[in-house]
């Protein structure tokens, strides 16, 4: 049996139907900030239930623009997991500001409980991430916010449909980015993000950051980018988000079913720990495994792309040298780096194949 990680040759069997309404777009002419754009934006904040929605490049640019519109620069420092994916950090970087991180926790995201010894005078902003598709628990990061009067600017790239107490992410904190990548859980054939908030005034500083700061065709109200949403990826992404519920509810289903079978192993592996406030939606569907090279080995000859997210820690990269950070700073996290496996686990998996996937697990601890 062979188990792909990527399923976008599936899911796009048949174009036809987005092919038709590009080919509306293309004879319409809208192409920048056009009407699938404003339908897109629409289908997203109907759904989130949040006052504002701004389509923006990428995921990426909607933390970076979020942080621009907060005015975070050169010298400010802004806190997050040390547990991420590289663009969390390169958009607070490419502000000026310093990424602080803190440890994880057996969530494998941001420990809440170390976040407020991380806060120092330059502090400006705390960037929870809702790292998997499991949400943070926000409800103490937004007690330690109200305290220091520090905004929280949700990283959600991950983990749209993700819910902490019935509210989802995104809408938590003054702001959240969401990315829709082509393996993200809401995806289009590109790049694209999108910026969500309940704040006016947050939200009349995008609309002009993402268009070069135009108040209009004639006036220049502020410095700005030029991050926009294609609307040729609001036509994509208006299609998708049809069947995103479902999208998002299967791989609910595969995983839970897999989580079901992996409690039988918790001598040798640990899911993540997910509290009953918290709906976790699986972007990516991970856990620590002992002896887990030989495991991903073992997984990968019997043709399953399982993968490691990631082996080596972020404050250890080489882009991070600056930082000043060193082996040991973040122990928690840096063991989990040791265990970390991802299995396939996406929505045109059926049972079988998730079966086979623990059977091969099983399999392999019971020779050692
Ligand atoms: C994907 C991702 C981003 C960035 O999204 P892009 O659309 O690829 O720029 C940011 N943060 C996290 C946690 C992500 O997974």
């Amino acid at each position: 049996m062979k188990i792909n990680y990527s399923y976008l040759n599936e899911q796009f069997k048949n174009p036809d139907p987005i092919l038709d309404d590009i080919k509306k777009l293309i004879s319409s002419g809208d192409f920048t900030l056009g009407y699938p754009l404003t339908e897109f934006e629409n289908n997203i904040k109907d759904y989130l239930g949040v006052k504002h929605a701004v389509g923006v490049g990428t995921g990426t640019d909607a933390l970076f623009l979020i942080l621009k519109a907060l005015e975070i620069t050169n010298g400010d420092e802004v806190i997050t997991a040390a547990n991420t994916f590289f663009a969390t950090i390169g958009a607070i970087a490419a502000t000026g500001a310093k990424p602080v991180f803190v440890d994880s926790d057996n969530s494998f995201n941001i420990d809440p409980e170390k976040i407020e010894r991380a806060i120092t005078t330059k502090t400006k902003a705390i960037m929870p991430v809702h790292y998997m598709g499991l949400p943070v628990n926000l409800n103490p990061i937004m007690e330690i916010s109200k305290k220091h009067d520090l905004p929280v600017i949700e990283d959600s790239c991950q983990a749209l449909g993700g819910k902490v107490d019935n509210k989802f992410v995104g809408t938590i904190g003054i702001a959240g980015g969401f990315s829709f990548h082509p393996l993200k859980n809401l995806n289009v054939w590109g790049d694209a993000g999108m910026i969500v908030t309940n704040s006016d005034t947050l939200y009349e500083k995008l609309i002009l950051l993402r268009n070069h700061g135009l108040k209009n065709r004639d006036e220049m109200e502020i410095f700005g980018y030029n991050s926009r949403l294609d609307s040729l990826q609001a036509v994509v992404g208006n299609h998708l988000f049809k069947s995103f519920p479902e999208i998002t509810e299967n791989k609910i289903k595969n995983a839970n079913l897999c989580n079901s079978e992996l409690v039988e192993l918790s001598d040798v592996i640990t899911l993540p720990k997910v509290p009953s406030h918290i709906k976790h939606v699986y972007h990516l569907y991970m856990f620590l495994a002992e002896d887990r090279d030989n495991l991903l080995k073992h997984l990968q000859d019997n043709g399953i792309d399982a993968k490691v997210h990631y082996p080596i820690p972020l404050h250890l990269q080489n882009a991070c040298r600056a930082l000043g950070y060193k082996k040991g700073d973040f122990p928690v996290y840096e063991k989990q780096c040791e265990h970390y496996i991802t299995l396939p686990m996406h929505q045109h998996l059926n049972a079988e194949q998730v079966m086979y996937m623990v059977n091969k697990i099983k399999e392999f601890y019971k020779k050692n």
